[in-house]
């Protein structure tokens, strides 16, 4: 969402003649877009902001701003941190950005800009530069889930979709610029409902699926609670468009942690929902989130975790080790657990995955995929792409197959990159 949003960040410059330089040094408006979902992020925009003292200094024309979720969570508490910093924006004042930065320039007043705009509608044209083949597309924002571990209610407010007709519009404009595959994004797709009749996200696909050129459908993130089988039967009837990966996030294969996390589903109902996506959608493809070391954590359920690699075949795992979040629940829990052992509970459960991963990449050697080439790198003359799995390809190509879908046969199966020669 980050990525998207800042290249939202650039068209709206664009409009006001700003361009891209490619040093520091020659830039006069620096924005740092942040993100807040573990701690480290946080310090990291202030070590950031920190970098360019100098070039303030030598050039006091220069604004610095920074966005995003850090900026809507610390609001006004940046500029009085950080003296040199001229702007912060929230997640919901992205579209003030040209606004802010000509008040800022014109009167050289610091500016501060973090409101919700909860009761109005989340009208959000796509707004990309240069969209190549594959663009990403917001449909729904904010979450109002309040797992106890998570900032994103606290960063991106509650939860709000786009008109479906809207969506169609957009993603059928993006189609005439050329976009092959769009990527949903929201934080929880799947509890998407169009404001205008109800539609939920089984409908949006089919819909998108049926009335627009787009070639290829994905999206990210969906809720394993709100993954219904209607959902699952829309993305197994409209598969020629829509990518059998699923990105589910379990956070915890422990009962009582995923209690204790708010989830709103136990282990069984986890490895259900996973089995019943691997039923109705043939070739499915899973990842997941996990989270160890999350407050009061056992080794017997750590264990739990790391058995439920045994249950459901991920692809690829995002792991991480829990970070306290402000405002969250599970923060102010007692029981933190020290983070020597949350290191040592992710270097386990990477190394399980990582030789798991190691198997499940074997499958796809001699197999041939469908790959749609997303660049050209003239400097050894290869393509790369997606397959429908999402797995990342690399074969010699020419330029020309950019935006096509080619079937690529597997010569070398690695766990993050497939190499092939297309058929
Ligand atoms: S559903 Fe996702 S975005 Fe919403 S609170 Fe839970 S982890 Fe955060």
């Amino acid at each position: 969402m980050n990525v998207n949003d800042t290249e939202r960040m650039y068209a709206l410059l664009e409009m006001l003649n700003y361009e891209p330089v490619s040093r520091p040094e020659d830039a006069s408006l620096i924005i740092i877009n942040s993100c807040s979902v573990r701690e480290k992020p946080v310090h990291k925009v202030r070590s950031e902001v920190g970098k360019y003292r100098v070039l303030k200094q030598n050039n006091p024309r220069l604004k610095i701003g920074v966005g995003g979720c850090v900026a809507q969570q610390e609001k006004g508490k940046l500029l009085v941190d950080l003296p040199i910093l001229d702007f912060v924006f929230g997640t919901d004042s992205i579209d003030k950005l040209p606004q802010i930065v000509q008040e800022v320039t014109a009167t050289n007043r610091r500016a501060a800009s973090a409101q919700f705009t909860h009761g109005e509608p989340y009208q959000i044209e796509t707004l990309v530069k240069n969209p190549g083949v594959s663009t990403f597309v917001n449909i729904m924002k904010g979450c109002d889930n309040f797992c106890t571990f998570c900032v994103v209610p606290f960063t991106r407010g509650r939860e709000r979709s786009r008109s479906l007709r809207e969506i169609v519009a957009d993603i059928e404009k993006l189609t005439v610029r050329g976009v092959k595959e769009v990527t949903l994004l929201g934080q929880n797709v799947n509890s998407y409902r169009s404001p205008d009749d109800g539609a939920g996200f089984a409908e949006l696909l089919k819909r998108l699926a049926t009335e627009t050129d787009v070639k290829r459908i994905r999206f990210t993130s969906p809720h394993p609670k709100d993954f219904d089988e209607e959902l699952a039967e829309v993305m197994q009837t409209y598969r020629q468009k829509i990518m059998e990966y699923i990105h589910l996030p379990a956070q915890s294969g422990n009962t009582e942690i995923l209690e204790n996390m708010n989830r709103g589903y136990t282990r069984e109902d986890y490895i259900a929902k996973a089995r019943m996506l691997q039923q109705k959608i043939s070739g499915a493809v899973l990842s997941t989130d996990l989270i160890v070391g999350f407050p009061g954590e056992t080794e017997d359920q750590f264990e739990d975790t790391m058995s439920l690699l045994d249950e459901v075949p991920f692809e690829n795992i995002y792991a991480f080790k829990y970070s306290p979040r402000p405002n969250t629940k599970a923060a102010k829990m007692s029981n933190q657990i020290p983070e020597i052992v949350k290191s040592e509970r992710l270097s386990r459960l990477l190394a399980k995955h990582r030789a798991q991963a190691f198997e499940m990449a074997k499958k796809y050697q001699n197999v041939t995929l469908n790959v749609l080439v997303e660049e050209f790198h003239d400097d050894e003359n290869f393509c790369f792409g997606h397959s429908t799995q999402n797995k990342s390809v690399h074969f010699d190509g020419t330029r020309d197959l950019v935006g096509c879908t080619v079937p690529v046969k597997v010569t070398e199966a690695t766990p993050l990159l497939l190499y092939g020669e297309c058929v």
